[in-house]
């Protein structure tokens, strides 16, 4: 079942053309449009039309549409004339990874030398773990998705 637009969220508003925003692509289930606070310009955001706050709330089947869209944008930037010489994408997927807007959203951010742009990393990171710790970490995740 098609979950209804929620009333309290700026995302469902916009599927449903109640608030303003600007569009580039849409299909049944995805929507893109850009972000109001452009990291670069072209910065897109993809959105299921359908919503849901996490990442993991989204029925089977309707993440991999959100990519579809994403690759046709990072496409269309690149021959756009904006400047875009690589594309990254970014979900942040709960308030601890920087999520503010709780319905799924993909950002699709042009890239260029020089743009600014950056991922702050924790003062552990660049140290090669070893193949136990890794395996351990792993046998956790695997025990995750057997409990999904
Ligand atoms: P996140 O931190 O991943 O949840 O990002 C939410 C993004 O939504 C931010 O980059 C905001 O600039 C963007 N945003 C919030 N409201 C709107 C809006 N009405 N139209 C377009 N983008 C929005
Ligand atoms: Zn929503």
């Amino acid at each position: 079942m098609v979950p209804p637009p929620r009333p309290d969220c700026i995302f469902c508003d916009i599927v449903r053309r109640a608030t303003p925003a600007s569009i580039v692509f849409e299909d049944e289930a995805t929507l893109a449009f850009l972000d109001i606070r452009p990291m670069t310009p072209g910065h897109t955001l993809v959105i299921p039309k359908s919503h849901a706050a996490y990442l993991e709330d989204l029925p089977e089947g309707a993440a991999g549409p959100i990519l579809e869209t994403a690759s046709k944008i990072a496409a269309a930037l690149r021959g756009s004339g904006l400047r875009c010489e690589a594309v990254n994408l970014w979900l942040a997927n709960g308030k601890a990874a920087g999520q503010e807007v709780f319905h799924v959203h993909l950002h699709v951010i042009p890239r260029f030398s020089g743009d600014g742009f950056g991922l702050r990393v924790g003062p552990d990171y660049g140290r090669i773990a070893d193949r136990e710790e890794l395996d351990a970490v792993a046998a956790k995740i695997r025990s995750g998705i057997a409990d999904h």
